[in-house]
């Protein structure tokens, strides 16, 4: 099977905890290759942007503050099937419910604060990396 493409988000709690080394390589480890990375500050017209499909719900303003909270790292990851080998080492939204061998089991806070952020689908993958990279800062 070919390589394929996701996007990533290194959240800002995992930032604050000087975490980004660790959930890097448990992607790496789990057979996805960092093919763009930046750190950014997001504004809230970006996170409520990104989070629209959200904006219904209850959570919205408090996921949109968080996310604001501090830096981010914003990062396209390849790898074979990428879309679900990087939510199978992500773990379940609610770190209470994921598995050992996960990221958020091992360093989520909560269910807002779960330290990474993984498209769901290749179609919103392209999206969700679009809305933060031009083709010129992916290198395969
Ligand atoms: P996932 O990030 O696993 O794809 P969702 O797309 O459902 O999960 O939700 C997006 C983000 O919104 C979650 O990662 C989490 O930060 C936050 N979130 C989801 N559900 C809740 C909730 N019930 N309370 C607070 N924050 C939530
Ligand atoms: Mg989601």
């Amino acid at each position: 099977m070919a390589a394929t493409r996701t996007f990533s988000i290194i959240k800002p709690d995992a930032t604050r905890r000087n975490l980004t080394g660790a959930v890097t390589k448990m992607l790496e480890e789990a057979g996805l290759r960092v093919v763009a990375s930046k750190r950014i500050q997001m504004s809230r017209e970006q996170a409520e942007g990104f989070y629209a499909v959200h904006s219904e719900r209850p959570f919205f303003g408090d996921l949109v503050d968080f996310m604001i909270g501090g830096p981010v790292v914003v990062q396209v990851l390849e790898g074979e099937d990428a879309v679900k080998r990087n939510r199978d080492v992500m773990g379940a939204t609610n770190p209470s419910d994921a598995a050992e061998g996960t990221i958020r089991k091992a360093y989520a806070e909560s269910i807002e604060a779960n330290s990474v952020h993984g498209s769901d689908s290749d179609e919103n993958a392209k999206i969700e990396i679009d809305f933060f990279f031009k083709p010129e800062e992916i290198v395969g």
